[in-house]
């Protein structure tokens, strides 16, 4: 009988736990509270919404076979998020995978508790799910040690270039690295009434680092070859993992067909300053 009774409160309480989201502890930093301030849910296609906070990224692609992720903010924007993606009518077991774009604390940090609560796929490349997994950068990231994350249990290594079709929306991850090792840019396609429009949710390119790291130790070429990459995406809407970058605050559409190349353009100027700095150090 008690066997019984307890069985039932196990299952009532895993009944419960699906889809609530339990966060993690909050990271403080400068930033972090600006970052942070909410923000109400976007709408930038017809399936894709900006869900992040007002200083951070999130962004929701909704497809008939499951929702979408692509990054999660600070681990205190994760109820946030949440409560954007509810607030659609969508809940958060309806998300079946989550992407982000640099596993650094104001990207990845609200991961894992929307993992938790999801129980979605979470897909990156080698070198993010290295650090997602450990819930810090790796050594050859260039802001190393920076600041650890709540770490994710479980990621599934994808290679660049890989792609998924849910529904009508087909997602490509494509390799970025530069600010990071494992840095990721994310494509598809979405419409804006009868127009349709190639989105690129590009990664961070900025040549920032700890003290003491050199670009021009080699990281330098690879960011410079990553902008090449970007220059030449396909890309009618750019968004960014930091929203000022896409001109978040004058609102929808974001349609800029220049978006990428600019960005790869003014990448480019930052990484000369860079490296003209260190060689004169
Ligand atoms: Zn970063």
């Amino acid at each position: 009988m008690r066997k019984v009774l307890l069985i039932g409160l196990v299952v009532a309480l895993s009944g419960c736990s699906a889809g609530r989201l339990v966060q993690d502890a909050a990271i403080d930093c400068n930033s972090c509270v600006a970052w942070n301030e909410p923000h109400e849910p976007v709408q930038i296609a017809e399936n894709t919404w900006y869900v992040g906070t007002a200083g951070l990224s999130s962004i929701l692609i909704a497809t008939s076979d499951g929702l979408i992720l692509l990054d999660g903010a600070l681990p205190q924007s994760a109820p946030l998020i949440a409560e954007n993606i509810e607030s659609l009518g969508y809940s958060l077991r309806d998300i079946e995978l989550i992407g982000l774009s640099h596993a650094h604390y104001d990207h990845s940090g609200g991961i894992a508790a929307l993992a938790r609560a999801s129980r979605a796929r979470v897909v990156a490349l080698a070198p993010q799910a290295e650090a997602l997994r450990l819930g810090r950068v790796t050594p050859d990231d260039p802001q190393y040690p920076s600041r650890p994350f709540p770490a994710v249990e479980q990621v599934e290594v994808i290679e660049d270039g890989w792609s998924v079709r849910m529904g009508y929306i087909r997602l490509t991850a494509v390799a970025t690295p530069g600010h990071t090792p494992g840095g990721t840019s994310w494509l598809w396609n979405d419409c804006i009434g009868e127009e349709c429009y190639d989105i690129a949710y590009v990664d961070s390119l900025t040549p920032i680092s700890a003290q003491g790291f050199r670009f021009s130790n080699g990281i330098g070429d690879v960011l410079r070859q990553t902008t090449e990459i970007v220059a030449d995406l396909e890309c009618e809407i750019f968004l960014a993992p930091h929203p000022g970058r896409f001109g978040f605050a004058d609102g929808p559409p974001f349609i800029n067909p220049d978006g990428c190349g600019d960005y790869a353009a003014s990448t480019n100027e930052r990484l000369d300053e860079r490296l003209a700095e260190e060689a004169s150090d």
